[in-house]
């Protein structure tokens, strides 16, 4: 009988506690965002999807050596008169079906005073396709779409 009237009070507690920070936030003002209505600004080192400037980049290849994942590749250029490797890209492509999002190519990149492979503030893209994660930069072509 003593253990009927323990569980009872047992429950009725933990009821209450419960029902208290129900009630503690129930005239809180909403944090709700109605996305994609409305959208927050990210913070300043966001790290969205990555954006390239062919235009920069030397070809010097530390964005690929810093990358954990092996997600970057590229084609350095070659002079056309002498076919020597010049330091500018021929195409650069990222697998973002590989990439962790983690900011150590942008981190290695030494082009001033904008890394040519950096992070936007761009969230809203999405893949339906394992071909589609391959995106590729190419010397004389226009930038990918959306990916800037
Ligand atoms: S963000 Fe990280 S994983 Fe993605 S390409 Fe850069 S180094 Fe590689
Ligand atoms: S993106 Fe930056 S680090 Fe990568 S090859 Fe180009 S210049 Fe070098």
């Amino acid at each position: 009988m003593i253990e009927y009237f323990r569980t009872i009070y047992r429950v009725s507690k933990a009821l209450l506690q419960g029902m208290a920070v129900t009630g503690s936030w129930l005239f809180k003002p909403a944090v709700t965002v109605q996305f994609p209505a409305e959208k927050l600004t990210p913070p300043e080192r966001f790290r969205g999807a990555l954006t390239f400037d062919k235009e920069t980049c030397t070809a010097c290849n530390l964005c690929i050596k810093a990358c954990p994942t092996a997600c970057i590749t590229l084609e350095p250029a070659a002079d056309p008169v002498t076919q020597k490797r010049i330091a500018k890209v021929s195409w650069y492509q990222i697998d973002f079906g590989k990439c962790n999002y983690c900011r150590l190519c942008e981190e290695a990149c030494p082009t001033k005073p904008v890394k040519s492979v950096r992070h936007t503030h761009q969230y809203e893209w999405g893949m339906a396709e394992r071909g589609e994660m391959f995106v590729k930069w190419k010397r004389g072509s226009p930038d990918p779409a959306g990916k800037a």
